[in-house]
């Protein structure tokens, strides 16, 4: 398989192709890492916009050294990120798409909130390995 290598113009590497395995590994979720220790991680983060429950707390992983990631897409907008093992509230559209992606290895599709159709943030899959990259700030914690 031949691979193609490119630095986008932020000088991110960029699309390998999506069929190889990721080239991060996903860290583990924070409810494997302290079982037992922490209270409230089932604590739901929901779409800011319409209050449906997209993801929980105890979801959030380290990809690529750290959990928030700061992005810019090919237009100049910017995004803080946060990443997350699984996001039910979450319905992915288009691609998978190499290209412009953000994690070495990994595709992307636009993840929209199941509810109101809101962008919410990314759907990567690279080989097995899937993660999501949420907005933080279009989730809200819940109390
Ligand atoms: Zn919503």
């Amino acid at each position: 398989m031949q691979r193609v290598r490119q630095v986008g113009r932020y000088g991110i590497p960029a699309a390998r192709h999506c069929l190889e395995r990721g080239a991060f590994e996903l860290g583990v979720r924070e409810c494997d890492r302290d079982a037992g220790t922490r209270r409230g991680s089932r604590r739901r983060l929901r779409c800011a916009r319409c209050g449906h429950a997209i993801t929980e707390a105890e979801q959030r992983i380290v990809v690529a050294g750290s959990h928030a990631h700061r992005f810019a897409n090919p237009s100049g907008w910017v995004y803080e990120i946060g990443c997350f093992r699984d996001a039910a509230g979450c319905r992915a559209v288009g691609g998978p798409v190499a290209e412009h992606t953000w994690f070495a290895g990994y595709c992307w599709q636009i993840a929209l909130c199941a509810q109101c159709g809101g962008h919410v943030g990314w759907r990567y899959q690279g080989g097995a390995a899937v993660f999501h990259g949420l907005i933080l700030e279009r989730l809200t914690a819940e109390r």
